[in-house]
């Protein structure tokens, strides 16, 4: 039975909000902190929305092999530390992760058995509407990401399960659905 779920899809397509009311709904289930090289938007705290390291600490730490996945997304890199995921599975506790494509790709090698779910827009502009109305990037970083959401979105297809998020609640009730389904067997 996995106890590994990967979510992933564009910026912007409602993954954070959708995971946090997730957790809400399935209790136990925790998310892994990711570390990254960009830098803290106002308001996010150091170990709780990620772990912000510099370029040299994460370099050191790929060579060091102590990520599961990770990638360069829009000039700056993410990744899933195995210390974040080994301590939570080690204490039994299924956990989600939400990561970019290329990283939910590199999972299918790392963690073969891992749930995979991708996070569909109901159309490119409902998704620029949600970067723009998010309101935590400037124009050109709005650009790179709905230009990386691009390919993503045609990546959708190797994903086990595509839940589109028009509808908040029918979006949630389905990934709690697909969550639910796969920790009680
Ligand atoms: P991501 O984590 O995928 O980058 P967010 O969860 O930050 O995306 O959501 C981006 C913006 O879209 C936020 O302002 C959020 O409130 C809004 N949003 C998320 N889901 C929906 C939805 N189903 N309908 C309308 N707005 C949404
Ligand atoms: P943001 O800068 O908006 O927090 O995140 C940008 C992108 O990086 C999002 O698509 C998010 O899912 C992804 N991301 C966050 N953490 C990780 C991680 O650990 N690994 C990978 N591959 N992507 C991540």
């Amino acid at each position: 039975m996995s106890r590994v779920f990967v979510i992933t899809g564009p910026s912007g397509v409602g993954k954070g909000t959708l995971i946090r009311q997730l957790l809400d709904r399935v209790p136990g289930l925790e998310l892994s902190v990711s570390a990254t090289t960009r830098a803290p938007r106002p308001g996010e705290e150091h170990g709780v929305a990620y772990h912000f390291l510099s370029d040299e600490d994460f370099a050191r730490r790929v060579d060091e092999g102590d990520f599961v996945e990770w990638a360069e997304y829009s000039g700056r890199r993410y990744g899933t530390l195995r210390s974040e995921l080994r301590k939570r599975t080690d204490a039994g506790a299924p956990v989600l992760l939400e990561i970019e494509v290329q990283g939910a790709r590199q999972v299918l090698d790392s963690l073969p058995e891992a749930v995979r779910i991708f996070i569909a827009p109901p159309s490119a502009e409902v998704l620029r509407t949600r970067l723009v109305g998010r309101g935590t990037d400037g124009d050109a970083e709005i650009e790179r990401r709905l230009q990386v959401a691009e390919e993503e979105l045609a990546a959708q297809g190797e994903f086990a399960h595509v839940v589109e998020n028009d509808r908040l609640e029918d979006a949630i009730d389905e990934l709690v659905a697909i969550v639910r389904t796969h920790l009680d067997g």
